[in-house]
């Protein structure tokens, strides 16, 4: 395809290929959520989650499509005004005539999706999905996968923080010393940790918690690992902008700057 016949309909093809629908989670809102079909995109942006700051970058930098890892329209909303921040955001979007896809859930959980590429980075063996699909749908959800030979607590966190490029990683470490079998799941993923236990996993990681899961970690004698929500995701999202470019040819696809974690750890 050459980069003036490059439509929005034909970049959510090429997305839907990389990211199918059918894999994201039923409560989740995926897919093209706002702009034309048969508009022309030579510039492209992806992003974590799509702020007034990130929509203004993309703006700045004359985008036609935005892709961001979290959706907009989230929740069921009955008007779009001025009078409220996604409105605000939205409305700038439409009259900068700028479409927006969210793969999100289904990027987590896609054959090369954020998961996949976690564990692989990690150097994970015989990795298979943590939960299936529900019958029909091949896959799964999050991740599970051993080391060839086990790593200390030191190598193991380094390697992890390494890759997603955090600053610091929150630790509940009440399993083995050594790490062989990991579960994990990117984002907000708490509730995959009964899914790795199961698995007999010693260590799972995903990017935030509550308390209650480290509290279970601590009586199931599990390691738990918390890279924050940002850092989890956020290396796809750059990864994406590589891997969209080599598919629509000539179309200008980069990562936003803007899009910055908005949690800092302030050290008393
Ligand atoms: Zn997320």
């Amino acid at each position: 395809m050459t980069s003036e016949k490059m439509l929005v309909e034909n970049v959510c093809r090429v997305l839907r290929q990389l990211a199918p629908l059918p894999t994201a989670e039923s409560w989740d809102n995926v897919g093209f959520l706002l702009g034309r079909p048969d508009r022309t995109v030579s510039r492209l942006m992806t992003c974590l989650t799509l702020t007034p700051t990130v929509a203004r970058e993309a703006i700045a930098k004359n985008v036609q499509m935005i892709v961001t890892h979290h959706p907009v329209l989230f929740r069921a909303t009955k008007s779009i005004t001025s009078d409220t921040i996604e409105g605000r955001l939205l409305l700038d979007l439409i009259e900068a005539r700028i479409a927006v896809y969210s793969p999100h859930t289904a990027f987590d959980n896609a054959e090369w999706g954020i998961n996949q590429w976690l564990a692989e980075s990690l150097g994970l063996q015989t990795i298979v999905p943590l939960r299936s699909f529900p019958l029909g749908i091949p896959g799964g959800a999050g991740r599970m996968g051993q080391f060839a030979e086990s790593l200390s607590k030191q190598q193991f966190l380094e390697k992890l923080g390494t890759i997603v490029g955090a600053e610091y990683l929150e630790v509940a470490w009440h399993g083995s010393e050594d790490v062989r079998r990991v579960g994990l799941a990117c984002g907000s993923a708490a509730d995959y940790l009964a899914d790795a236990l199961q698995a007999e996993c010693d260590t799972f990681v995903t990017g935030e918690a509550r308390f209650h899961s480290a509290v279970e970690c601590q009586s199931r004698e599990c390691n738990l690992v918390l890279t924050g929500h940002f850092w989890s995701e956020r290396p796809a999202v750059v990864r994406l902008a590589h891997v969209l470019s080599e598919r629509l040819f000539g179309v200008d696809c980069f990562a936003s700057d803007e899009d910055r974690n908005p949690l800092e750890l302030f050290q008393i």
